[in-house]
């Protein structure tokens, strides 16, 4: 079996998932968002090892933890970087009967191959324009787009999230074209969509990591704002929620 490089664990109820939920942060991402609040797990080296078979076990003995609907989720950095991993922690949650989630960027073709594992889907859309999602993080979302159909035919449920960054895609306008966007995708009654207000709880961990911090007082969003974008993401078809 293989080996999982992980760089935090430990229980979160509700953010990452339904119910109470081990979450593993998987090492390495394929993204660079300047706002990043995990910069100590941007890098694929780095991270702790640990055995596919003794993060079964440990899942296995946190069963009684995992009330209201809860269970395992496998989040980041990036999931879909060790794919091999990945796959065998998730299927061998699931002849165990523990529930499984992955909270992912998108991006990565190889995310289609983790489908039939998954009770739950979380994936992030930064943009709903290709071209300024690589220019700020480095690659273009075009291939989450191209992943929609296999996600849609999965048929699992799926909780989109837009991290809500002034400066980025913080307006009105950018709240419509997401909206568009939903609607040409399919994503209207398939979908929730939560929209998560720009924060710095990663900042002073770039300074202790020798790296330097990008954003600046430009990306905070008001609650007013949020609020006005949610209403346009439910006059686009949209569930909106907050966790
Ligand atoms: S995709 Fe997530 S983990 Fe990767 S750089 Fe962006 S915010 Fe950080």
């Amino acid at each position: 079996m293989s080996r999982l490089k992980i760089f935090q664990k430990g229980f979160n109820f509700s953010q990452d998932g339904p119910g109470n939920r081990l979450v593993y942060h998987l090492q390495g991402c394929n993204l660079r968002c300047p706002w990043c609040a995990n910069p100590e797990g941007l890098a694929v080296t780095g991270g702790k090892e640990y055995e596919v078979e003794e993060l079964i076990a440990e899942c296995v003995s946190c069963a009684p933890m995992f009330f209201e609907g809860g269970g395992v989720t496998l989040t980041g950095g990036e999931v879909t970087l060790q794919p091999e991993g990945v796959k065998q922690l998730l299927s061998g949650l699931k002849v165990r009967g523990i529930h499984t989630a992955i909270e992912t960027n998108g991006v990565a073709p190889v995310l289609k191959e983790l489908l039939p594992m998954l009770d739950y889907l979380m994936m992030d859309i930064k943009h709903h324009d290709p071209e300024i999602h690589r220019r700020v993080t480095g690659l273009s979302n075009e291939s989450l787009f191209a992943n929609l159909p296999a996600i849609l035919d999965w048929g699992g449920p799926i909780a989109l999230r837009i991290p809500v960054i002034g400066g980025f895609n913080a307006s009105e306008e950018d709240a419509r074209a997401f909206g568009r966007l939903f609607q040409r995708l399919g994503l209207t009654g398939r979908s929730t969509v939560e929209l998560l207000a720009y924060h710095e709880y990663g900042k002073d961990k770039y300074q202790t990591l020798g790296m330097t911090y990008q954003m600046g007082e430009e990306a905070k969003v008001s609650f007013q704002l949020i609020q006005a974008m949610e209403q346009i993401l439910r006059e686009a078809g949209m569930v909106v929620v907050r966790t």
